[in-house]
């Protein structure tokens, strides 16, 4: 019965419909802070104009970049002997760098910030520091969507500004893994215990994305996939700040909603360990603005471009007060109701859906991952030197290159390797029918091929360390081996050649 299939989705799709008909048709409610124009957006039990709204995120924002011990990155400094001369201000030598992955958080952080930029220009005639958006593509399709959005960003007035105090650049992650260093392989025994190897067969062959490809090949390890993605975008950002000296900000673009989704998926995946570490590392503006609100700005300011800006993202209108407006006129996000679901994502659609009634939930698991620290004794260890320190017993681990917790005075015991290693069984029942028999055969030659491809040779083999997180991770890869860039050190001043080039700047095309 075609018919009955439409009919049933249009019913369901509006229960709201009659409730609003019940309500009569009121004169326009007045934002409760202004009291002059009509109220568009509630969040937090308050109503807001456009304007007001607009105010009060970007003061939450500005808030955070002038605390105390920032300020001085983005302020516009004056000579303190001569306030008053125009030329004697400090040239702004400050960079920020600014993580952007085309998100309605990343690119409202952006939006705050040039017009901030704007009025500084317009009060002081000068600008506080150079910003810089960064953005990591992996395939041909990103680095043409991204290219088209920087476009349409410069073409806007919002983002009209002098281009040495705006620069894009865009990072290619394959090219960055596969060139830049010979690969090795890591593989995990059945014991957890990680051995490295290098070959010469698989130096320079596989890029970032291949990689993944072949130790997760099937579609269910989406998780294990994105994690070991997400580390080493997330390590390539923080070799890119920490190659140009002039960068003296690293701002992250994520709103509290994606903190408290971050916070909770790290927890699951067995990388509870590393939250302070992560959230130490830079600044995160948003820490005090939800995604609701975030989405809610985004369309008040750019509705009408909305589709051209975002990459794979649709903002949610639930935070608007006339759901009839051209506001809400929009789909809804189905990015998260397509294919098997990582354990982020999961727990991004629990915090979108608890921001309205339980939004103290998220700012909670926030505020107490915020109070997190690093251990006492690893406090000292300048984590971001990449280096193993020869006097204390931690080890970095060869993948997330965050620290291997274990009993400094019985490492044997407790270290991650050891301790999954006692919990696990390692024996599998015993195959007795024919079919076992058959599935068991299946089985084995799958994973002889798979690991075939990576082991052609182990000319140099060595045992590593891997934290608790990468370890799980790790196994559940079907080869229970991954190439990885191989760890070299480099000096400073020879990273910066090596990543630009793989740097597309959009002043250069
Ligand atoms: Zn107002
Ligand atoms: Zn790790």
């Amino acid at each position: 019965m075609k018919p009955a299939i439409p009919q049933a989705q249009t019913s369901s799709n509006k229960p709201n419909k009659p409730l609003k008909n019940e309500i009569p048709k009121m004169t326009a409610v007045l934002c409760k802070r202004c009291n002059v124009s009509e109220a568009v957006v509630k969040s937090r039990k308050e109503i807001f104009c456009k304007e007001c709204f607009t105010k009060f995120i970007t003061l939450k924002l500005r808030k955070m970049l002038m605390s105390k011990e920032t300020e001085s990155v983005f302020k516009v400094i004056y000579d303190p002997k001569n306030p008053q001369r125009e030329k004697e201000f400090n040239p702004p030598n400050c960079k920020v760098l600014l993580p952007c992955s085309f998100g309605s958080s990343s690119l409202t952080v952006l939006h705050i910030l040039v017009d901030y930029l704007k009025e500084q220009h317009s009060q002081h005639k000068k600008y506080g520091f150079k910003l810089e958006v960064l953005t990591l593509y992996c395939d041909e399709e990103q680095l043409i969507k991204y290219k088209a959005i920087i476009e349409k960003l410069k073409s806007m007035h919002d983002f009209q500004i002098s281009s040495d105090f705006l620069k894009f650049t865009l990072l290619d992650v394959n090219r960055y893994f596969l060139d830049n260093n010979n690969t090795a392989v890591l593989t995990i025994g059945e014991d957890y215990a990680t051995q490295e190897s290098v070959s010469p067969e698989t130096r320079n062959s596989m890029s970032l994305t291949e990689s993944l490809q072949n130790a997760f090949p099937t579609n269910k390890l989406v998780t294990s996939k994105q994690d070991l993605l997400d580390i080493f975008t997330q390590n390539i950002i923080k070799v890119y700040y920490n190659s140009d000296p002039k960068f003296k900000q690293l701002l992250w673009g994520s709103s509290m909603t994606k903190i408290a989704d971050q916070v909770i998926s790290n927890v699951v995946k067995g990388r509870g360990a590393s939250i302070a570490k992560e959230l130490e590392f830079g600044m995160y503006p948003l820490t005090d603005v939800f995604l609701s609100e975030i989405d809610a700005y985004f369309l008040l300011h750019f509705r009408d471009t909305y589709e051209e800006l975002l990459y794979h993202y649709v903002p949610q209108p639930t935070l608007f007060l006339n759901k009839d407006t051209e506001y809400c006129d929009i789909p809804c996000n189905e990015v998260l109701a397509k294919n098997a679901k990582t354990i982020n994502q999961f727990a991004r659609e629990y915090f979108d859906s608890i921001e309205g009634d339980y939004s103290n939930v998220i700012s909670t698991v926030v505020r107490t991952a915020l109070k997190l620290d690093t251990p006492g004794d690893l406090k000292k260890i300048d984590l971001e030197d990449n280096q193993q320190n020869q006097d204390s017993n931690v080890t970095l681990c060869r993948v997330c290159e965050s620290p291997c917790y274990q009993d400094i005075k019985d490492t044997e015991k407790k270290s991650a390797t050891a301790w999954l290693n006692n919990i696990t069984v390692h024996e599998g029942y015993p195959v007795e029918t024919d079919v076992e028999k058959g599935y068991y055969h299946q089985w084995q030659t799958s994973t002889e091929t798979s690991s075939a491809n990576l082991h052609k040779s182990n000319l140099d083999s060595k045992t590593v360390s891997l934290c608790y997180g990468c370890s799980v991770t790790l196994h559940t890869s079907s080869s229970k081996s991954i190439a990885w860039v191989q760890k070299k050190d480099t000096d400073e001043t020879e990273l910066q050649s090596v990543l630009n080039d793989y740097i597309l700047s959009d002043n250069e095309d």
